[in-house]
């Protein structure tokens, strides 16, 4: 009788980016036998990927580390907070291991350390697609990491450090496994999509016979041609990315873009050190919807940046009526230890913070809701995530998982999991809409 296999338990915190590298964590261990335990109590280890962009996020990771030694005790760290060993060794000096964002190979030698793998190449097949934490029907797919840009407010070119793409050759056999797999869904992500491949010069690498440069708007078009939905995150408007519009017009990505404003004052812009701040965006995003009617933007924002005056946030109240944006995120400006941001001086007291986001949020909802009023009557194809007693709950192209809302369908047939049905809209909320399956 072969032992038990050892037992990890994992705890993945942070954005889409950490889940991905967690992903990548986990299909490593079960490729060397480690089996994935619900409980910290009785696996042989813990591990914990943290997230270190904002205070909020660090305290949590702490707190997330705290429970496991306390339930287990024996604990490795690794993600964006092992970027500062010390931050962790400090609070907890009995975790076993701390390796930094994307050190696949340090996090694997301290699981080798912790709990020797057990060998067994019958049983240790991993899936061709690795294992994926999110649903079976959608899959993150990062093409790059790092970033070149230096925002002032942000740490994660100090935590990640420049961009590195991955050849586009790389990305759309990844792209082509999780298809085959069963994915209806990709996600692009990346810290900029849009300077996708820039530190490779564009370089070519073959693709089925072709020779394709690891440019966006190629890897956009590519990753089209394998007929599932494929959404752009955390796309900088860069002019180039004019171009991918009328991919989206054409239905070969789906018509969505998540576009990280963060402000639309230019001298609050200046002072964030924002990439392609001076692109004329209102003009821009109505020429894009000139091109592509159903296209459906999502952004977030800062209120309170330091200097952030009455007169800045005015002007950025004022650009979102005029860009009635479908969906909007906003953040109060935190000072992140080690950002750039925290020598400007002029901090925004915290009332004022707090005034400024209930002002934008409420000013928003009105605009987001008159977007999502259009949506009824309308019939929108809806990807389905989950099946509940009485209705399923689904996305359409026009929500992302985790951070939009769902559409809730009733449907007189049953419905399956990744199944993408064509649904009349006959509500919307704030947030969600619904509607029923058309036909049967
Ligand atoms: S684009 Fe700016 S905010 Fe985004 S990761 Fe790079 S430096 Fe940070």
């Amino acid at each position: 009788m072969t032992a038990q296999p050892p037992r990890i338990s994992f705890v993945s915190l942070g954005c889409p980016k950490a889940l991905v590298d967690s992903e990548r964590i986990i299909t490593r261990l079960r490729a060397e036998g480690y089996e994935l335990a619900r409980e910290h109590a009785g696996s042989d280890v813990v591990i914990v990927n943290t997230c270190g962009f904002l205070d909020s996020a660090q305290a949590e990771s702490l707190a997330a580390i705290g429970d496991a030694l306390a339930s287990n005790g024996r604990v490795i760290v690794t993600g964006c907070m092992g970027a500062e060993p010390e931050k962790i060794t400090d609070r907890f000096p009995k975790v076993l291991a701390v390796t930094g964002p994307q050190q696949y190979e340090s996090v694997m030698e301290a699981v080798h350390r912790a709990v020797p793998p057990r060998h067994d190449p019958f049983v240790d097949l991993v899936p061709p697609q690795g294992v994926k934490l999110t649903p079976r029907h959608y899959a993150y797919l990062k093409i790059s990491e790092g970033c070149n840009n230096r925002c002032s407010f942000c740490i994660i070119p100090k935590l990640r450090g420049d961009l590195v793409s991955r050849p586009i050759s790389d990305v759309l056999r990844e792209a082509e496994r999780l298809v085959a797999a069963g994915v209806k869904e990709l996600l692009v992500i990346s810290q900029d999509t849009s300077a996708y491949g820039v530190d490779l010069k564009y370089a070519e690498s073959d693709w089925k016979g072709r020779r394709l440069p690891s440019r966006f708007v190629a890897l956009a078009r590519a990753l089209g041609e394998f007929g599932v939905w494929v959404r752009l995150h955390y796309v900088y408007p860069y002019p180039h990315v004019d171009e991918v519009i009328p991919l989206m017009a054409e239905g070969k990505v789906l018509p969505y873009l998540d576009i990280p404003f963060q402000h639309a004052s230019p001298d609050v812009l200046r002072r964030m050190k924002r990439p392609a701040a001076q692109e004329k965006t209102l003009e821009r995003i109505a020429r894009w919807r000139e091109i592509c009617p159903s296209l459906t933007i999502r952004s977030t924002f800062i209120v309170g940046f330091p200097g952030e005056t009455d007169e800045d946030f005015e002007q950025l109240l004022d650009w979102l009526d005029a860009a009635a944006l479908d969906r909007v995120g906003c953040f109060k400006y935190e000072p992140v230890e080690g950002a750039a941001a925290n020598s400007l001086g002029d901090p925004v007291p915290d009332a004022i913070k707090e005034q400024r986001w209930h002002r934008l949020m409420q000013r928003q909802q009105a605009v987001s809701a008159r977007r999502m009023k259009r949506k009824v009557g309308t019939r929108q194809e809806v990807i389905i995530d989950e099946i509940g007693p009485s209705v399923a709950r689904g996305r359409s192209k026009a929500n992302a998982p985790d951070i939009d809302g769902s559409v809730y369908v009733a449907s007189r047939r049953p419905l399956k999991i990744g199944e993408i049905a064509t649904v009349r809209i006959e509500r919307a909320e704030a947030y969600d809409l619904h509607g029923t399956v058309v036909g049967f």
